[in-house]
């Protein structure tokens, strides 16, 4: 069982499947979540099971949808309008160290200090139909 949830426990969620881990690196996740990059579960849609309220929405200008607890303030969720999976930020779950991280995207717009000898591809940008660049 893959399950978290936010800071005040407010918001509690379930994964019925093992989520696929993607490390961002882009801006907007940045300063979405205030970190120095993000690491997300991505899972479909029909497998996250939420559980309590359900996280307020902030709807960005490229029409995603980010989730997070209007209580503690917690970052949950990502979702791309009419999009199939959902991704959940790894560092809300109850056991992070179950999950496996699959590749980097964004690396572009990876802060220069942070070095990642991890062995996992590195895109510069999307994944979807382009090679890594190491
Ligand atoms: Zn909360
Ligand atoms: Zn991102």
């Amino acid at each position: 069982m893959f399950s978290g949830g936010c800071y005040c426990g407010n918001i509690r969620y379930e994964m019925a499947t093992e989520p696929t881990v993607v490390h961002c690196h882009c801006n907007n996740c940045k300063r979405s979540v205030g970190s120095s990059f993000v690491s997300w579960a991505v899972i479909p849609l029909k497998d996250l099971k939420q559980i309590g309220e359900q996280p307020t929405i902030h709807v960005t200008d490229e029409k995603v949808e980010r989730g997070f607890c209007s209580k503690c303030g917690s970052s949950i969720s990502y979702f791309q309008r009419d999009g199939e999976s959902i991704d959940i930020t790894v560092g809300t779950m109850d056991d992070p160290s179950s999950v496996k991280p699959s590749k980097h995207i964004w690396d572009r717009k990876r802060i220069h200090w942070i070095k990642m000898d991890d062995g996992l591809p590195h895109f510069s940008e999307w994944s979807a139909g382009s090679e890594p660049i190491e």
